[in-house]
Order: C-alpha cells, then sequence, then structure tokens
C-alpha cells in the first residue's frame, strides 16, 4: 500500500490553499473534488478579506483574478415600503488592498490551474463517499471503486461535511446553526456599475440589507460590484424559514428583493449569468467541529469557520487561512513522523494565536445576539418610519423636531425598556 503524504476532500478555497502550500514543500497531494472544476460548486457573497492573511498567503495569490476593490461600503434598513442606508467611503481603504469582490468559478479555478503547474494532482467529477480506517486511524479515502491512501486526510469538503462526521469529529445539522444562501449573478456593463455605484474603473461597492429582504426573518441581503456583474443574494436562517407561517420560498424573497425600487434601478437592464444556492454556518465558535484526529484535519467550512457579524459575512479568509495552517500542521507531522492526533493538535494550537479562532471566540455570543426577531423586523421599521415622519411636511404645523423626533421614538417604542435592554446587552457582542 503506497501511501502520498495528502488527500484533500474538497477543492474550495480552504482545500485548494492547504494544497499549494504542500506543493511548495514538494509534498504528494492529491486533491479530490465533486464538481466538474474547481469553484464550479462553490458560493460566495463575494468579498474577500485579504488583510487578515496578507503574512501568510505568500505568493499564492499574485495575479489571481480578482473583480474590484472594495472602496464603498453601505447598509441598508429595509422597512416594508420605506428604507434608510448609511453610506461609507475611507482613503484607507482606497489606498489599502483590504477587500476585493471576486467570483468564485474564476477564482478557485485559476488558483486549482496554478496548483497543477505546480505538481498536484487535482482530480474533479470524483465525490469522495468513504474514510479508510487502520485501527482508530484515517489513513485514506475511497471515491467510487479507487481508494487513495496518504498520511494524513484534510476534510475539507465544505458546510456539511460528512468527512468530519464520518470520522467522529461533528455532529449531526441542527437547522438553527444554518442559513440558506441563493445569489444571482447579473451582467452589466463596466460603465453602468461605475455610475450606478458611484465608483472608479477597478472600484467596488459592498451593500448589505436586513428587513423586508426577508420579510422579517433571521438573515439579509447583499450586493457586490464585479468588474462587468453584480452579485446580488440573500441569505436566510433554514430554522426561521421552515417555522414561517405562512410559508415563502426562497425564490420569491428574491423576486420580491429585486422588485424593490432601491434594487431595481441598481440593476436594470442587467442579465442573469448565474444563479447559484448554498448552505452557510451560523453557529460562529460554538459549532465549531473538533477540528483534529489520528490522520486527519478540518478546514474551512467544514469546521465551521465561518462569521456573521451582522454588518459583513467572513468564511473565505477563514478558509484560505485554515488551509495554510493545516498544510503547516501536515509539514510538522511528517518531520515528526507522526500522524497521530498528539501530533496535529498543533493545528489547533496555532489556529489559537492566529485571527481564525481569535475572531471566532471575540465573536461567540454574536449568533444568540442575533437570535432577535426585532433586529429583521422591528428596527428596519421603525429608523425609516422615523425618517419619512421627520422629512414629511403636510399642510399640519410642524412643531419642534426635537420634541417630536422624542415623543415619535416614545410611541414606536424606540426607548422602551426592552430596546434599552438590547442595547445594553450589545456591548457583549
Ligand atoms: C450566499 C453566501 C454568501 C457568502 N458571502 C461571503 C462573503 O462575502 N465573504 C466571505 O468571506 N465568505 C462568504 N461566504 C462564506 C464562504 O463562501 C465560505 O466560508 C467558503 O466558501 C468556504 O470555503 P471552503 O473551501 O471551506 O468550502 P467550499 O468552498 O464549500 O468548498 C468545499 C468543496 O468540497 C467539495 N466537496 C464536498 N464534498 C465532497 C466529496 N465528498 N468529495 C469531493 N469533493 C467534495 C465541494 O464540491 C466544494 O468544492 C458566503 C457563503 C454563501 C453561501
Amino acid at each position: 500500500m503506497d501511501k502520498i503524504d495528502a488527500v484533500i476532500v474538497g477543492g474550495g478555497l480552504s482545500g485548494l490553499s492547504c494544497a499549494y502550500k504542500l506543493a511548495e514543500k514538494d509534498m504528494q497531494v492529491i486533491v479530490v473534488e465533486r464538481g466538474d472544476f474547481p469553484g464550479s460548486k462553490n458560493v460566495t457573497g463575494g468579498r474577500l478579506y485579504l488583510e487578515p492573511i496578507k503574512s501568510i498567503v505568500g505568493d499564492m495569490l499574485d495575479g489571481a483574478p480578482f473583480e474590484r476593490k472594495v472602496v464603498r461600503e453601505r447598509w441598508s434598513l429595509l422597512g416594508d415600503d420605506n428604507s434608510i442606508s448609511i453610506d461609507f467611503t475611507g482613503e484607507k481603504f482606497k489606498q489599502t488592498n483590504h477587500s476585493y469582490t471576486i467570483l468564485r468559478a474564476y477564482f478557485d479555478r485559476w488558483l486549482s490551474e496554478k496548483l497543477i503547474e505546480k505538481g498536484v494532482y487535482v482530480i474533479p467529477k470524483y465525490r469522495v463517499d468513504d474514510l479508510l480506517w487502520e485501527g482508530d486511524t484515517i489513513v485514506g479515502v475511497r471515491a467510487g471503486e479507487e481508494e487513495i491512501y496518504a498520511n494524513v486526510v484534510i476534510a475539507s469538503d465544505g458546510v456539511l461535511s460528512f468527512m468530519a462526521e464520518k470520522a467522529g469529529l461533528k455532529q449531526k445539522m441542527k437547522p438553527k446553526n444554518y442559513a440558506v444562501g441563493i445569489k444571482e449573478v447579473i451582467e452589466l456593463s463596466e460603465e453602468k456599475i461605475n455610475d450606478r455605484f458611484n465608483v472608479d474603473v477597478n472600484e467596488g461597492c459592498a451593500h448589505l440589507f436586513i428587513g423586508d429582504v426577508t420579510k422579517g426573518m433571521f438573515g439579509g441581503g447583499f450586493l457586490y460590484t464585479n468588474k462587468e456583474t453584480v452579485s446580488l443574494g440573500i441569505v436566510v436562517g433554514i430554522k426561521a424559514l421552515t417555522e414561517k407561517t405562512p410559508t415563502i420560498e426562497t425564490h420569491a424573497l428574491m423576486d420580491d428583493f429585486k422588485d424593490r425600487y432601491e434594487i431595481g434601478r441598481l440593476i436594470d437592464g442587467g442579465s442573469l449569468v448565474e444563479y447559484s444556492a448554498h448552505i452557510i454556518p451560523e453557529a460562529g465558535y460554538n459549532g465549531i467541529s473538533k477540528l483534529y484526529g489520528n490522520g486527519i484535519i478540518v478546514t474551512g467550512d467544514a469546521a465551521g469557520f465561518a462569521l456573521n457579524m451582522g454588518v459583513t459575512v467572513r468564511g473565505m479568509e477563514f478558509a484560505i487561512a485554515s488551509g495554510i495552517i493545516a498544510a503547516e500542521s501536515v509539514i510538522k507531522a511528517k518531520e515528526a513522523e507522526d500522524y497521530s492526533e498528539k501530533t496535529l493538535a498543533c493545528y489547533e494550537s496555532k489556529l489559537r494565536e492566529t485571527f481564525v479562532l481569535k475572531d471566532l471566540y471575540t465573536c461567540k455570543d454574536i449568533s444568540a445576539f442575533l437570535d432577535n426577531d426585532s433586529f429583521f423586523s422591528f428596527y428596519p421599521n421603525s429608523f425609516p418610519d422615523l425618517v419619512e415622519k421627520i422629512m414629511w411636511f403636510g399642510e399640519e404645523p410642524k412643531g419642534r423636531i426635537g420634541k417630536y423626533l422624542w415623543n415619535e421614538m416614545k410611541a414606536s417604542g424606540l426607548l422602551s425598556f426592552k430596546r434599552l435592554k438590547e442595547l445594553y446587552t450589545f456591548k457583549n457582542v
């Protein structure tokens, strides 16, 4: 039985990043991807934060097909028939490579081609069905009739990770801990995008929405500008969606979202070029699986490394960083000639020193905090309503603005004890 150094299940960003770093050390690596090509089954909203990973990626992303540098941030609260938005831009975002929009079908494929040039076997259209065991140690994978033996299996198989589950490292899915995302890529000319989003060539905008976009359910909407397309989508908590009465389909939410005045004008004249749907881990730190076992390491979404911070979703830089740190751990294990749990524990120790587990830990209470319908219905309705009342000038005399505002806030419940308590708990997030 010939063993290679590592077999990686899943050719997403975490699996490919792991393979890249192993290939740099001339390790024998095989990546098995069930999609037609890496990127074909991968979905993101699409913004990749580069700052957190800049010190560890080396030359891996040199020449990467980034779409636009995000220099404009917009957040919108969507009421039933009105909205309020914050529009932010800053020189710091223009002068650094803070974050870029990407399209995974191009990005992951590009990275896999770079890997193939480095001698890595990337095998598409193959689904790994099972793990191979020798006693209590994982020694490879089975894909159809094929068996691949390796010193370490890297489970980079995404959010539902059957590999981590089969290895006994991950609990079965609970609807509360997951959301479903659907996304459309809509083609628009570069000039239209620049004009409509008020950005220069190669500059982009990230726009997030909460409120009516999910009809008050946990979740939100997103719009990212690419070079000649925009990525428009919604994310909804699976528990909230299944409990909603009367029931509502996600595609109906998407249609309503696109019909809104705020969105319709931005995508007017565009044509749909891609449609996708995917699950997102939402449990944050509390949903992380056991990260390693004898002969196995779990990375990226498979491990639960995704963070919904309310104002942004982060998962891709966690996937890349965990893939790279997994590779470093395999390299150490090879030096020690020991692939047991004891040696592979260095993976978790290293993750704890980096933003991956630090940020996830810091934000460990966010998912509990966001498990509150007020953020998706009460506030997104109340603030636009308040602005509407302030800005409406009718036949009635207006009165003093301060007193008016105070009375309206009291009447809407914004100054109630319940709301102040919510504000107070925000400090723990
Ligand atoms: C709608 C949406 C919006 C998002 N927005 C953002 C965002 O703006 N910014 C951000 O940073 N993150 C975002 N995320 C999260 C981010 O996309 C993920 O965290 C990231 O893709 C995880 O990468 P990964 O490599 O771990 O997993 P994936 O990219 O899911 O890769 C897993 C791979 O494993 C393959 N696979 C699975 N099972 C098998 C098997 N048995 N055999 C072989 N291959 C297998 C799959 O085909 C897939 O290619 C978003 C996610 C969604 C769904």
